[in-house]
């Protein structure tokens, strides 16, 4: 056989053409959305005066296995996919390990991440239902980039609740979604009912996810023609982000690769579902196995610490109810550097292939995870995100436990994206000044003990 490149590009014609949807292959099926009012199931009635319909007829689709992905969005992702899957020969040597390694890149755009997989969907929907505009929240700020570059796309206006120390920290991400022609508040703020309930309670604080989310749903429901859009957590987001997986399954196949493990970074789970999904869907079937890995901050260790169990997705508890694990939802975890990796919740259908043992996670530290980003710089070439590094650190490890046993494991992790507006945290890094913060179980019970009670 042939050497296998450097980078394994699809072309353009092997380009998915529909988005796998892994609930149809689960048996158990990821619990449904309650209303917090009633605790019942969330109808698509309710859901519509948030989401977008065709958005809420994927979000409660659990029997559909392949989605058509509009023309209109495919064109747009030819503009920077087929992404790449990368054999890094260089780390293997550098590591000096007998197991093979492949990354799935997806900082090949603008906005730096795969979230603009799911952005430019969102977008087309929005647009296609007659809307003028959405709103949203961004932690870390790549996914209000990759909103603003889908929207201006489309030509739809965008409204983007940023939280606020990621405003003020990082004022060139604003720019670029301003650039792109998108709004962007700091959260909490005095525009929102939520926003001024919460500065009133706290006043000085430098606001959170869960809260720039209370403020984004509410923006949407008092404006006449907008709708509430979100970057990470919910099952539609992971059905777009399948064709991370579908293309790398591609690759795979193409060179008759077989991987023994595939390691994903989890915030809401968005990348990790969206790149594991059509493995899953073989494992489901039985017809392969694989290990498929988590991996998550210790400072926000939902998965390896949280309980599976229904909680609030905000913090204003404005949202449904989702069955996840989770940290609950009035969890703050300590000041990390992966701001995309600070949801206290994970996505319902990763939940669930946890709770049956599909799913490994582990979680590591940030001082680890930095060393592991600065090691593939360095012989990679490619600058990671600080989220995405979490991955590299835990494919490293196997690499080096394979260099002890002899095996030769192929392991493929996701690089979901670029650190270039991460370089506060990596001048952190570099002085030797960044810490780890771990939360005590008194900090983690104390959330818990808030989680709703649902039967
Ligand atoms: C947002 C983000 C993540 C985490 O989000 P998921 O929904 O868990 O995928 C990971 N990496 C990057 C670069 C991100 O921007």
């Amino acid at each position: 056989m042939e050497k296998i490149p450097y980078k394994i590009y699809l072309e353009e014609k092997e380009m998915p053409k529909a988005w796998y949807n892994v609930r149809a292959d689960m048996k158990n099926k990821p619990a449904p959305l309650l209303n917090p009012a009633t605790l019942q199931p969330m109808t698509a009635e309710e859901l519509s005066g948030v989401f977008c319909e065709e958005l809420v007829r994927q979000e409660l689709d659990d029997s559909t296995a392949y989605i058509p992905i509009p023309d209109e969005i495919r064109d747009f992702y030819k503009m920077y996919r087929p992404s790449p899957l990368v054999r890094a020969y260089c780390l293997e040597k550098k590591l000096d390990t007998p197991a093979r390694i492949y990354y799935k890149f997806e900082g090949n755009n603008t906005s730096g991440s795969h979230k603009l997989n799911s952005a430019i969907a969102q977008a087309y929907y929005a647009k296609k239902q007659g809307l003028r505009g959405v709103t949203t929240e961004t932690g870390a700020g790549q996914w209000g980039t990759a909103l603003s570059m889908a929207c201006s796309y489309f030509d739809l206006d965008c409204r983007v609740y940023m939280v606020k120390v990621s405003y003020e920290q990082k004022p060139f991400r604003r720019e670029v979604m301003r650039t792109y022609g998108a709004s962007v508040t700091p959260s909490p703020s005095m525009e929102t009912e939520v926003g001024k309930r919460i500065l009133a309670a706290h006043p000085g604080t430098t606001g959170s996810l869960g809260c720039a989310i209370s403020e984004a749903v509410e923006a949407a429901s008092v404006r006449e023609g907008y709708r509430y859009v979100l970057g990470s957590v919910l099952n539609q987001v992971l059905l777009h982000q399948s064709v991370i997986g579908l293309e790398t399954k591609a690759a795979l196949d193409k060179y008759d690769i077989r991987p023994d493990m595939i390691i994903g970074c989890a915030g809401g789970g968005s990348n990790l579902g969206g790149l594991i999904s059509p493995f899953v869907g073989e494992k489901l079937r039985g017809e392969a196995d694989y290990r498929l890995i988590a991996v998550e901050p210790a400072s926000c260790p939902t998965l390896t610490r949280g309980k599976y169990a229904y909680d609030f997705c905000d913090t204003g508890m404005v949202c449904p109810l989702a069955k996840m694990y989770t940290l609950g939802s009035g969890f703050i975890p300590s000041s990390s550097h992966a701001g995309g990796l600070r949801y206290h919740g994970m996505n319902s259908t990763l939940s669930q292939l946890y709770a049956d043992g599909v799913m490994e996670a582990v979680s590591v530290e940030q001082t680890s995870v930095f060393e592991a980003a600065q090691q593939f710089a360095r012989i990679e070439g490619i600058l990671p995100a600080p989220e995405s590094s979490h991955a590299i650190r835990v494919a490293i490890d196997e690499a080096l436990r394979c260099k002890e046993t002899g095996e030769e494991k192929t392991i493929v992790f996701g690089l979901t994206g670029t650190g270039y507006f991460d370089m506060v945290a990596y001048a952190k890094y570099n002085d030797g000044e960044m810490q780890d913060f771990i939360p005590s179980d008194a900090d983690i019970a104390a959330a818990l003990s808030k989680l709703p009670e649902v039967e």
